[in-house]
Protein backbone atom coordinates (compact mmCIF):
# COMPACT_ATOMS: atom_id res chain seq x y z
CA UNK A 1 0.00 0.00 0.00
CA UNK A 2 1.34 3.32 -0.72
CA UNK A 3 0.23 6.38 1.25
CA UNK A 4 -0.93 9.18 -1.03
CA UNK A 5 -2.12 13.21 -0.18
CA UNK A 6 -3.52 15.21 -2.87
CA UNK A 7 -3.63 19.25 -2.42
CA UNK A 8 -5.90 20.51 -5.32
CA UNK A 9 -7.34 16.95 -5.39
CA UNK A 10 -11.07 18.96 -7.03
CA UNK A 11 -9.16 20.74 -9.85
CA UNK A 12 -7.94 19.54 -13.45
CA UNK A 13 -4.83 17.53 -12.31
CA UNK A 14 -6.19 16.51 -8.80
CA UNK A 15 -8.96 14.58 -10.76
CA UNK A 16 -7.11 12.96 -13.12
CA UNK A 17 -4.78 12.05 -10.23
CA UNK A 18 -7.99 10.33 -8.52
CA UNK A 19 -8.71 8.67 -11.84
CA UNK A 20 -5.74 6.65 -11.44
CA UNK A 21 -5.93 6.14 -7.39
CA UNK A 22 -9.79 5.10 -7.84
CA UNK A 23 -8.82 2.56 -10.30
CA UNK A 24 -6.78 0.34 -7.97
CA UNK A 25 -8.39 1.23 -4.50
CA UNK A 26 -6.49 -1.70 -2.75
CA UNK A 27 -2.66 0.05 -3.53
CA UNK A 28 -3.84 3.00 -2.21
CA UNK A 29 -4.30 4.18 1.16
CA UNK A 30 -5.65 7.98 0.67
CA UNK A 31 -4.41 10.13 3.54
CA UNK A 32 -5.56 14.03 3.01
CA UNK A 33 -7.64 15.55 -0.18
CA UNK A 34 -7.55 19.15 0.06
CA UNK A 35 -10.14 21.58 -2.26
CA UNK A 36 -11.75 24.68 -2.83
CA UNK A 37 -15.34 25.31 -2.92
CA UNK A 38 -16.70 22.02 -4.68
CA UNK A 39 -17.44 20.28 -1.20
CA UNK A 40 -19.72 17.76 -2.88
CA UNK A 41 -16.88 16.74 -5.28
CA UNK A 42 -14.45 16.62 -2.50
CA UNK A 43 -16.55 15.03 0.21
CA UNK A 44 -18.25 12.53 -2.58
CA UNK A 45 -13.92 11.85 -3.35
CA UNK A 46 -12.97 11.57 -0.06
CA UNK A 47 -15.92 9.32 0.76
CA UNK A 48 -14.99 6.65 -2.22
CA UNK A 49 -11.51 6.47 -1.39
CA UNK A 50 -11.96 6.62 1.98
CA UNK A 51 -9.58 9.63 3.06
CA UNK A 52 -8.53 10.16 6.44
CA UNK A 53 -8.80 14.02 6.09
CA UNK A 54 -10.90 16.41 3.48
CA UNK A 55 -10.11 20.01 3.90
CA UNK A 56 -11.00 23.14 1.90
CA UNK A 57 -8.61 25.85 1.80
CA UNK A 58 -11.72 28.41 2.83
CA UNK A 59 -12.16 28.18 6.73
CA UNK A 60 -16.04 29.33 6.58
CA UNK A 61 -16.85 26.33 4.96
CA UNK A 62 -16.01 24.50 7.29
CA UNK A 63 -19.80 23.26 8.79
CA UNK A 64 -20.44 22.89 5.25
CA UNK A 65 -17.84 20.13 4.87
CA UNK A 66 -18.80 19.15 8.01
CA UNK A 67 -22.38 18.17 7.57
CA UNK A 68 -21.49 16.76 4.49
CA UNK A 69 -18.90 14.14 5.67
CA UNK A 70 -21.00 13.57 9.41
CA UNK A 71 -20.97 10.42 10.38
CA UNK A 72 -18.32 8.99 7.72
CA UNK A 73 -15.40 8.59 9.47
CA UNK A 74 -13.48 11.19 7.10
CA UNK A 75 -11.90 13.99 9.29
CA UNK A 76 -12.69 17.49 8.32
CA UNK A 77 -10.73 20.37 8.35
CA UNK A 78 -10.91 24.16 6.58
CA UNK A 79 -8.83 26.83 5.69
CA UNK A 80 -5.12 27.70 4.73
CA UNK A 81 -3.46 26.66 7.69
CA UNK A 82 -5.29 23.55 7.64
CA UNK A 83 -3.79 22.96 3.91
CA UNK A 84 -0.49 23.65 5.52
CA UNK A 85 -1.61 21.03 8.34
CA UNK A 86 -2.32 18.39 5.88
CA UNK A 87 1.21 18.53 4.20
CA UNK A 88 2.77 17.46 7.76
CA UNK A 89 0.58 14.12 7.94
CA UNK A 90 2.72 11.80 6.63
CA UNK A 91 2.62 9.91 2.80
CA UNK A 92 4.91 8.20 0.71
CA UNK A 93 3.35 9.95 -2.62
CA UNK A 94 2.09 13.87 -2.52
CA UNK A 95 0.54 15.69 -5.33
CA UNK A 96 1.25 19.61 -5.10
CA UNK A 97 -1.95 20.17 -7.91
CA UNK A 98 -3.18 23.63 -6.53
CA UNK A 99 -3.06 26.51 -8.59
CA UNK A 100 -1.26 29.82 -8.21
CA UNK A 101 0.89 30.76 -5.81
CA UNK A 102 -1.05 29.00 -2.86
CA UNK A 103 0.90 25.98 -3.55
CA UNK A 104 4.21 27.11 -2.56
CA UNK A 105 3.76 26.15 1.16
CA UNK A 106 2.15 22.61 0.54
CA UNK A 107 5.26 21.86 -1.67
CA UNK A 108 7.75 23.31 0.94
CA UNK A 109 6.59 21.67 3.77
CA UNK A 110 5.96 18.05 1.85
CA UNK A 111 9.78 18.62 0.89
CA UNK A 112 10.81 19.64 4.49
CA UNK A 113 9.86 16.03 5.91
CA UNK A 114 11.70 14.73 2.87
CA UNK A 115 8.31 12.97 1.12
CA UNK A 116 8.31 12.00 -2.04
CA UNK A 117 6.41 15.05 -3.89
CA UNK A 118 4.91 14.85 -7.50
CA UNK A 119 4.92 18.15 -8.89
CA UNK A 120 1.91 19.89 -10.83
CA UNK A 121 2.21 23.17 -9.00
CA UNK A 122 4.20 25.12 -11.55
CA UNK A 123 4.18 28.22 -9.40
CA UNK A 124 6.32 26.31 -6.75
CA UNK A 125 9.12 26.40 -8.83
CA UNK A 126 8.68 29.44 -10.72
CA UNK A 127 8.25 31.80 -6.98
CA UNK A 128 10.85 29.78 -5.44
CA UNK A 129 13.01 26.84 -7.43
CA UNK A 130 16.48 27.70 -5.67
CA UNK A 131 14.48 27.41 -2.14
CA UNK A 132 12.77 24.32 -3.54
CA UNK A 133 15.62 21.90 -4.67
CA UNK A 134 17.47 23.29 -1.87
CA UNK A 135 14.91 22.39 0.80
CA UNK A 136 14.71 18.85 -1.47
CA UNK A 137 18.71 18.31 -1.06
CA UNK A 138 18.88 19.38 2.73
CA UNK A 139 15.71 16.60 3.55
CA UNK A 140 16.24 14.21 0.89
CA UNK A 141 13.31 14.84 -0.58
CA UNK A 142 12.38 13.70 -3.69
CA UNK A 143 10.59 16.20 -6.52
CA UNK A 144 9.04 14.36 -9.51
CA UNK A 145 7.77 16.64 -12.20
CA UNK A 146 4.09 16.56 -13.23
CA UNK A 147 3.96 19.38 -15.69
CA UNK A 148 3.71 17.27 -19.10
CA UNK A 149 6.54 18.90 -20.62
CA UNK A 150 9.19 18.34 -17.52
CA UNK A 151 7.78 14.93 -16.91
CA UNK A 152 8.89 14.41 -20.75
CA UNK A 153 12.65 15.72 -20.13
CA UNK A 154 12.91 13.56 -16.86
CA UNK A 155 11.78 10.28 -18.63
CA UNK A 156 14.51 11.05 -21.54
CA UNK A 157 16.90 11.59 -19.55
CA UNK A 158 17.06 8.29 -17.59
CA UNK A 159 20.60 7.10 -17.54
CA UNK A 160 22.04 9.92 -18.99
CA UNK A 161 24.92 12.53 -18.07
CA UNK A 162 23.36 16.23 -17.68
CA UNK A 163 26.91 17.06 -18.75
CA UNK A 164 25.75 15.58 -21.81
CA UNK A 165 22.64 18.05 -22.74
CA UNK A 166 23.28 20.76 -25.12
CA UNK A 167 19.51 22.12 -25.11
CA UNK A 168 16.29 20.72 -23.94
CA UNK A 169 13.09 21.72 -26.23
CA UNK A 170 9.59 22.16 -24.28
CA UNK A 171 6.97 21.97 -27.10
CA UNK A 172 3.31 24.52 -27.04
CA UNK A 173 0.51 23.93 -28.68
CA UNK A 174 0.25 27.75 -29.36
CA UNK A 175 -2.84 28.19 -27.64
CA UNK A 176 -6.49 29.03 -28.48
CA UNK A 177 -5.32 32.51 -30.64
CA UNK A 178 -2.25 30.90 -32.11
CA UNK A 179 -4.13 30.99 -36.29
CA UNK A 180 -5.61 34.79 -35.21
CA UNK A 181 -4.31 37.63 -37.05
CA UNK A 182 -2.11 39.74 -34.19
CA UNK A 183 -3.90 42.92 -34.65
CA UNK A 184 -7.06 40.85 -33.22
CA UNK A 185 -5.29 39.54 -30.25
CA UNK A 186 -6.80 43.03 -28.30
CA UNK A 187 -10.07 42.18 -28.57
CA UNK A 188 -9.87 38.34 -27.49
CA UNK A 189 -13.17 37.62 -25.24
CA UNK A 190 -12.52 35.63 -21.93
CA UNK A 191 -14.66 32.70 -23.88
CA UNK A 192 -12.39 32.80 -26.73
CA UNK A 193 -9.24 32.42 -24.66
CA UNK A 194 -10.61 29.47 -22.55
CA UNK A 195 -10.90 27.13 -25.19
CA UNK A 196 -7.80 25.11 -25.80
CA UNK A 197 -7.03 23.45 -29.32
CA UNK A 198 -5.70 19.78 -27.56
CA UNK A 199 -5.80 19.77 -23.61
CA UNK A 200 -9.18 19.79 -21.28
CA UNK A 201 -7.66 22.17 -18.28
CA UNK A 202 -8.88 24.18 -15.46
CA UNK A 203 -9.85 27.72 -17.03
CA UNK A 204 -6.37 29.87 -15.81
CA UNK A 205 -3.90 26.92 -17.21
CA UNK A 206 -5.83 27.34 -20.39
CA UNK A 207 -5.54 31.37 -20.36
CA UNK A 208 -2.31 31.11 -20.18
CA UNK A 209 -1.48 28.56 -22.74
CA UNK A 210 -3.17 31.64 -25.08
CA UNK A 211 -1.11 34.03 -23.68
CA UNK A 212 1.85 31.50 -23.65
CA UNK A 213 2.42 33.33 -20.23
CA UNK A 214 2.07 28.99 -19.42
CA UNK A 215 5.05 28.28 -21.72
CA UNK A 216 7.37 31.22 -19.91
CA UNK A 217 6.53 29.49 -16.62
CA UNK A 218 7.42 26.00 -18.13
CA UNK A 219 10.54 27.90 -19.14
CA UNK A 220 11.38 28.93 -15.40
CA UNK A 221 10.34 25.05 -14.27
CA UNK A 222 13.09 24.02 -16.75
CA UNK A 223 15.74 26.17 -15.59
CA UNK A 224 14.65 25.90 -11.86
CA UNK A 225 14.57 22.08 -11.93
CA UNK A 226 16.95 20.76 -14.43
CA UNK A 227 19.15 23.19 -13.42
CA UNK A 228 20.21 24.28 -16.79
CA UNK A 229 21.74 27.17 -18.29
CA UNK A 230 18.39 29.23 -19.97
CA UNK A 231 20.40 29.68 -23.17
CA UNK A 232 19.95 26.21 -23.41
CA UNK A 233 15.92 25.89 -23.52
CA UNK A 234 13.93 26.30 -26.21
CA UNK A 235 10.43 26.38 -27.36
CA UNK A 236 9.08 25.03 -30.40
CA UNK A 237 5.56 25.75 -31.59
CA UNK A 238 3.90 21.75 -32.21
CA UNK A 239 0.35 22.08 -33.18
CA UNK A 240 -0.49 18.22 -32.16
CA UNK A 241 0.30 18.31 -28.60
CA UNK A 242 2.02 14.70 -28.86
CA UNK A 243 5.46 15.49 -28.98
CA UNK A 244 5.58 17.21 -25.45
CA UNK A 245 9.73 17.71 -25.50
CA UNK A 246 12.92 17.04 -26.51
CA UNK A 247 16.28 16.94 -24.95
CA UNK A 248 19.26 17.31 -27.40
CA UNK A 249 23.01 15.92 -26.61
CA UNK A 250 26.46 16.66 -26.93
CA UNK A 251 26.94 13.98 -30.18
CA UNK A 252 23.58 15.25 -32.06
CA UNK A 253 21.08 12.88 -30.91
CA UNK A 254 17.56 14.27 -29.92
CA UNK A 255 15.34 12.41 -27.94
CA UNK A 256 11.91 13.08 -28.29
CA UNK A 257 8.96 12.00 -25.94
CA UNK A 258 6.08 11.26 -27.60
CA UNK A 259 2.34 10.34 -26.09
CA UNK A 260 -1.35 11.59 -25.92
CA UNK A 261 -2.83 15.02 -24.83
CA UNK A 262 -3.82 13.57 -21.07
CA UNK A 263 -2.29 14.29 -17.99
CA UNK A 264 -2.73 11.16 -16.39
CA UNK A 265 0.17 10.03 -18.52
CA UNK A 266 2.80 12.46 -16.34
CA UNK A 267 0.89 11.98 -13.00
CA UNK A 268 0.86 8.03 -13.49
CA UNK A 269 4.47 8.05 -14.39
CA UNK A 270 5.50 9.98 -11.12
CA UNK A 271 2.88 7.79 -8.99
CA UNK A 272 4.72 5.13 -10.73
CA UNK A 273 8.03 6.15 -10.58
CA UNK A 274 11.38 4.68 -10.66
CA UNK A 275 8.76 2.01 -12.44
CA UNK A 276 6.20 2.19 -14.91
CA UNK A 277 2.84 1.45 -14.41
CA UNK A 278 -0.26 -0.09 -16.59
CA UNK A 279 -2.06 3.46 -17.55
CA UNK A 280 -5.25 3.90 -19.08
CA UNK A 281 -4.51 6.38 -21.80
CA UNK A 282 -5.01 6.36 -25.69
CA UNK A 283 -2.01 4.72 -27.50
CA UNK A 284 -1.00 7.00 -30.24
CA UNK A 285 -1.81 5.40 -33.86
CA UNK A 286 1.38 7.59 -35.60
CA UNK A 287 0.17 5.75 -39.21
CA UNK A 288 -3.13 7.35 -38.59
CA UNK A 289 -1.66 10.83 -37.35
CA UNK A 290 0.59 10.62 -40.48
CA UNK A 291 2.42 13.87 -39.62
CA UNK A 292 3.52 15.98 -36.78
CA UNK A 293 4.45 19.99 -37.41
CA UNK A 294 7.06 22.15 -35.92
CA UNK A 295 7.31 26.15 -35.98
CA UNK A 296 9.87 28.65 -34.09
CA UNK A 297 7.40 30.78 -31.68
CA UNK A 298 6.79 34.45 -32.95
CA UNK A 299 7.78 36.80 -30.06
CA UNK A 300 5.59 39.40 -31.13
CA UNK A 301 2.56 37.28 -31.03
CA UNK A 302 4.11 36.13 -27.68
CA UNK A 303 5.91 38.76 -25.39
CA UNK A 304 5.42 36.43 -22.65
CA UNK A 305 7.90 33.96 -23.66
CA UNK A 306 10.69 37.31 -23.67
CA UNK A 307 9.45 38.33 -20.09
CA UNK A 308 10.34 34.98 -18.85
CA UNK A 309 13.47 35.12 -19.98
CA UNK A 310 14.17 38.52 -18.48
CA UNK A 311 13.24 36.77 -15.32
CA UNK A 312 15.34 34.07 -15.84
CA UNK A 313 18.22 36.60 -16.33
CA UNK A 314 17.57 38.28 -13.26
CA UNK A 315 17.00 35.73 -10.65
CA UNK A 316 16.23 36.06 -6.95
CA UNK A 317 13.09 37.20 -6.51
CA UNK A 318 12.07 38.37 -10.08
CA UNK A 319 10.04 34.67 -10.73
CA UNK A 320 7.79 35.80 -7.28
CA UNK A 321 7.06 39.14 -8.99
CA UNK A 322 6.65 38.00 -12.11
CA UNK A 323 4.25 34.85 -11.09
CA UNK A 324 2.29 37.36 -8.74
CA UNK A 325 1.71 39.70 -11.40
CA UNK A 326 0.65 37.45 -14.07
CA UNK A 327 -2.25 35.95 -11.76
CA UNK A 328 -3.33 39.42 -10.49
CA UNK A 329 -3.25 40.55 -14.21
CA UNK A 330 -5.13 37.39 -14.86
CA UNK A 331 -7.48 38.01 -12.42
CA UNK A 332 -8.63 41.21 -14.07
CA UNK A 333 -8.82 39.97 -17.19
CA UNK A 334 -11.16 37.18 -16.10
CA UNK A 335 -12.96 39.93 -14.12
CA UNK A 336 -13.24 41.52 -17.59
CA UNK A 337 -11.53 44.41 -16.09
CA UNK A 338 -8.68 44.62 -18.64
CA UNK A 339 -8.28 42.96 -22.27
CA UNK A 340 -6.01 40.22 -23.16
CA UNK A 341 -3.07 41.95 -24.22
CA UNK A 342 -3.26 44.37 -21.46
CA UNK A 343 -1.78 41.26 -19.23
CA UNK A 344 1.56 41.53 -20.93
CA UNK A 345 1.64 44.82 -20.68
CA UNK A 346 1.26 45.08 -17.25
CA UNK A 347 3.25 42.30 -16.15
CA UNK A 348 6.12 43.74 -18.07
CA UNK A 349 5.60 46.99 -16.80
CA UNK A 350 5.45 45.57 -12.86
CA UNK A 351 8.73 43.69 -13.82
CA UNK A 352 10.18 46.53 -15.33
CA UNK A 353 9.65 48.82 -11.86
CA UNK A 354 10.22 45.96 -9.93
CA UNK A 355 13.42 44.77 -11.04
CA UNK A 356 14.68 48.82 -10.89
CA UNK A 357 13.37 49.64 -7.39
CA UNK A 358 13.04 46.68 -5.16
CA UNK A 359 16.44 44.83 -5.46
CA UNK A 360 14.63 41.56 -6.67
CA UNK A 361 18.06 40.38 -8.35
CA UNK A 362 19.58 40.30 -4.95
CA UNK A 363 17.37 39.12 -2.69
CA UNK A 364 17.69 36.17 -0.96
CA UNK A 365 14.90 33.60 -1.37
CA UNK A 366 13.06 32.76 1.50
CA UNK A 367 9.39 32.20 2.14
CA UNK A 368 8.55 35.00 3.57
CA UNK A 369 10.51 37.15 1.02
CA UNK A 370 8.55 35.39 -1.45
CA UNK A 371 5.14 35.77 0.36
CA UNK A 372 6.29 39.71 0.65
CA UNK A 373 7.46 40.04 -2.62
CA UNK A 374 4.28 38.34 -4.00
CA UNK A 375 1.57 40.76 -2.27
CA UNK A 376 4.19 43.57 -3.28
CA UNK A 377 3.58 42.68 -7.15
CA UNK A 378 0.09 42.31 -7.18
CA UNK A 379 -0.51 45.77 -5.48
CA UNK A 380 1.73 47.16 -8.51
CA UNK A 381 -0.20 45.22 -11.21
CA UNK A 382 -3.62 46.99 -9.99
CA UNK A 383 -1.56 49.97 -10.13
CA UNK A 384 0.44 49.48 -13.23
CA UNK A 385 -3.52 48.78 -14.81
CA UNK A 386 -4.40 52.58 -13.57
CA UNK A 387 -1.24 53.73 -15.14
CA UNK A 388 -1.83 52.20 -18.63
CA UNK A 389 -5.37 53.11 -18.63
P1 LIG B 1 -7.69 23.82 -11.32
O1 LIG B 1 -8.09 25.23 -11.28
O2 LIG B 1 -8.47 22.87 -12.17
O3 LIG B 1 -7.68 23.22 -9.83
C1 LIG B 1 -7.01 23.89 -8.82
C2 LIG B 1 -7.16 23.18 -7.48
O4 LIG B 1 -6.54 24.00 -6.48
C3 LIG B 1 -8.61 22.97 -7.02
O5 LIG B 1 -8.68 21.79 -6.25
C4 LIG B 1 -8.84 24.19 -6.11
O6 LIG B 1 -9.84 23.97 -5.16
C5 LIG B 1 -7.50 24.34 -5.46
N1 LIG B 1 -7.22 25.71 -5.04
C6 LIG B 1 -7.42 26.86 -5.76
N2 LIG B 1 -7.01 27.92 -5.06
C7 LIG B 1 -6.53 27.45 -3.88
C8 LIG B 1 -5.97 28.07 -2.72
N3 LIG B 1 -5.83 29.40 -2.64
N4 LIG B 1 -5.58 27.30 -1.69
C9 LIG B 1 -5.72 25.95 -1.75
N5 LIG B 1 -6.26 25.29 -2.81
C10 LIG B 1 -6.66 26.04 -3.85
O7 LIG B 1 -6.15 23.78 -11.72
P2 LIG B 1 -5.37 22.73 -12.62
O8 LIG B 1 -5.58 23.05 -14.05
O9 LIG B 1 -5.64 21.34 -12.13
O10 LIG B 1 -3.86 23.11 -12.30
C11 LIG B 1 -3.26 22.79 -11.06
C12 LIG B 1 -1.76 23.06 -11.13
O11 LIG B 1 -1.18 22.16 -12.06
C13 LIG B 1 -1.41 24.46 -11.64
O12 LIG B 1 -0.24 24.91 -11.02
C14 LIG B 1 -1.16 24.24 -13.13
O13 LIG B 1 -0.30 25.19 -13.68
C15 LIG B 1 -0.52 22.87 -13.11
N6 LIG B 1 -0.69 22.10 -14.35
C16 LIG B 1 -1.93 21.81 -14.80
C17 LIG B 1 -2.11 21.07 -15.96
C18 LIG B 1 -3.49 20.70 -16.44
O14 LIG B 1 -3.60 19.86 -17.35
N7 LIG B 1 -4.56 21.22 -15.90
C19 LIG B 1 -0.98 20.65 -16.68
C20 LIG B 1 0.29 20.96 -16.18
C21 LIG B 1 0.43 21.69 -15.01
MG1 LIG C 1 2.79 21.97 -19.41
Amino acid sequence: MKSVTIFGATGSVGQSAIDLIARAPDEYDVVALTGGRNLALLAADALRLKAKVAVTCHAELYSDLKDLLAGTGVEVAAGTLAVTEAAHLPADWTLSAIIGAAGLVPSFTALSHGRTLALANKESLVTAGPLLMQAAKDHRATILPVDSEHSAVFQALVGEDMAAVERVIITASGGAFRDWPIEKLAGATLTEASSHPNWNMGQRITIDSASMFNKGMELIETKEFFGVDPKMIEVLVHRESLVHALVGFTDGALMAHVGPPDMRHAIGYALHWPNRGVLPVERLDLAKIGQLSFEAADPARYPALQIAADVMSSGGLAGAAFNAAKERALDLFIAGEIGFVDMARIVSRVLDKMLASDGLQNALITLDNVLEIDALARKRADEAKTELG
